[in-house]
């Protein structure tokens, strides 16, 4: 994968201290062919290089102190210049905002009008599904069953058989039942064809959407960049949403398809399940790209599970640069659901390996470990808990004994919650709470 080759790559260039030009452009050409292999397509990889390469062999990288931490960072903020920026939240300032999704079928337009239309219903406003794929009855009956599951008015109307009427239709029910938001589900055919393209075009210029997203199927490669180049041609994006995220990440396609549209991406699909949709995160991403785990959408992840108070004082706390061995023990204990473990187990960096061992042993050993690490964190005394830095081999061995565990697993623990609390107050500020309350402005 492009994280465990560009992680092969570093290493080359840690283990070799001072770095001379040959050995940078050594890893260079690494990180080059990791990204050719990523599906990443040619001309995003040259600007990419081109991007890098000049300041990597400048005087502020070669000289440092820690040059291959210099060069994790350029390579980190050079993805985050091409994945971004970030349009922040949705303006749905009008009466009623039209949101029309399109894309190739199967691409995954249908399941994310249901889990856009879930996330919006939770920060309070009232969407309406409508289904304008017309092409298949059973696409009308699929869009039913989801909004049943998510609990939102579904507008349809299967013996009309011109899309455009359907959403004019719809968006006057939705006025009239004082719905903000109106998401059209629109059809996609399995290669672009101009049918598809004029129908879409015309629901464009007659309902006229405030937003119009490309759904692209993240597992496709270069086939969703393709597409992505006709979709934008055709209509005009305004934002981009890439499922299948959950699987093997293909951070390869997101960049070719910021680069093909120069349309920002707005969510990602990863999962099928109705809440698995996530604000885009240019930070995020980069890092799981590179292997560093995508610590605020963890963050989120775990907020959904947490009550409003707890989480507006733990968005305080680290907006202050706070993440005492409390809030960590509170935040093992709020994710110590299995599944949701799991998941976050392969977003922290170094833990992927961990995550392979928990993928063996089952679900009740699972939620063992952590009563186990909660256990050490409760042997802590107080003073320990606020600054874990004043752990020393004494205290280490008091704790241990306190928990019934080894040193070495307190070392474990500690080391997590260092790394933890690291990414944690470094992205705080730029986590879901503030991009939510703009979606309401
Ligand atoms: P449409 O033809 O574009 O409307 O696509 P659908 O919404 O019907 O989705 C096609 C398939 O992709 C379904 O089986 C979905 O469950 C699945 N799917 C959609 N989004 C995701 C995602 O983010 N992750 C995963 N794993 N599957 C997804
Ligand atoms: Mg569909």
């Amino acid at each position: 994968s492009l994280q465990d080759n560009l992680k092969g790559a570093f290493k080359t260039l840690r283990g070799k201290g001072k770095l001379t030009e040959a050995n940078m452009r050594e890893g260079l050409k690494m990180v080059e062919q990791s990204l050719l292999e990523a599906d990443v397509s040619y001309d995003v990889v040259k600007e990419f290089m081109h991007g890098i390469t000049k300041e990597a062999l400048g005087e502020k990288v070669m000289l440092a102190l820690e040059p291959s931490e210099q060069f994790i960072g350029l390579v980190n903020q050079e993805l985050i210049n091409l994945l971004g920026p970030v349009e922040d939240g949705l303006n749905l300032s009008k009466d009623i905002n039209i949101i029309m999704m399109c894309g190739l079928q199967g691409a995954g337009k249908t399941t994310t009008c249901g889990k856009l239309a879930k996330l919006l219903m939770r920060q309070k406003v009232k969407p309406m599904l409508v289904a304008a794929d017309l092409q298949r009855p059973a696409a009308i009956d699929q869009l039913h069953v989801i909004g049943e599951q998510v609990g939102v008015e579904v507008y349809s109307d299967r013996d009309n058989k011109d899309p455009v009427q359907v959403c004019r239709d719809a968006v006057a029910k939705a006025k009239a039942d004082g719905c903000q938001v109106v998401i059209l589900d629109t059809a996609g055919r399995l290669a672009i064809d101009e049918e598809l393209m004029e129908q879409l075009k015309t629901i464009d210029r007659d309902v006229q959407p405030d937003h119009v997203f490309l759904v692209v199927d993240g597992m496709t490669g270069q086939d969703a960049v393709r597409s992505a180049g006709a979709f934008h041609e055709a209509l005009e994006l305004n934002g981009v949403v890439m499922t299948k995220l959950d699987g093997d990440t293909r951070g390869g396609a997101l960049l070719s398809v910021k680069h093909v549209t120069g349309v920002p991406i707005r969510f990602i699909g990863v999962g099928e399940h109705l809440d698995d949709l996530e604000f885009f995160r240019p930070e995020g991403m980069a890092g799981r790209i590179l292997g560093q785990g995508d610590v605020v959408g963890l963050f989120e992840e775990a907020s959904k599970l947490v009550d409003e108070d707890e989480q507006k004082r733990m968005q305080e706390s680290l907006e202050k640069g706070q993440f005492t061995m409390d809030d960590f023990r509170n935040h093992m204990q709020k994710i110590a659901k299995p599944g949701l473990m799991m998941k976050m187990m392969g977003m922290l960096p170094g833990m992927g390996q961990m995550k392979d061992m928990m993928a063996q042993v089952n679900q009740e050993e699972q939620a063992g470990q952590i009563k186990k690490m909660v256990g050490i964190i409760d042997s802590m005394t107080a003073a320990e808990r606020k600054d874990p830095s004043i752990v020393d081999a004494r205290r280490r061995q008091r704790i241990a004994s306190g928990a019934g565990s080894g040193a070495q697993q307190v070392n474990e623990l500690l080391k997590q919650y260092d790394m933890m609390k690291g990414m944690m107050t470094g992205m705080a500020g730029m986590g879901a709470g503030d991009r939510m309350q703009k979606m309401q402005e």
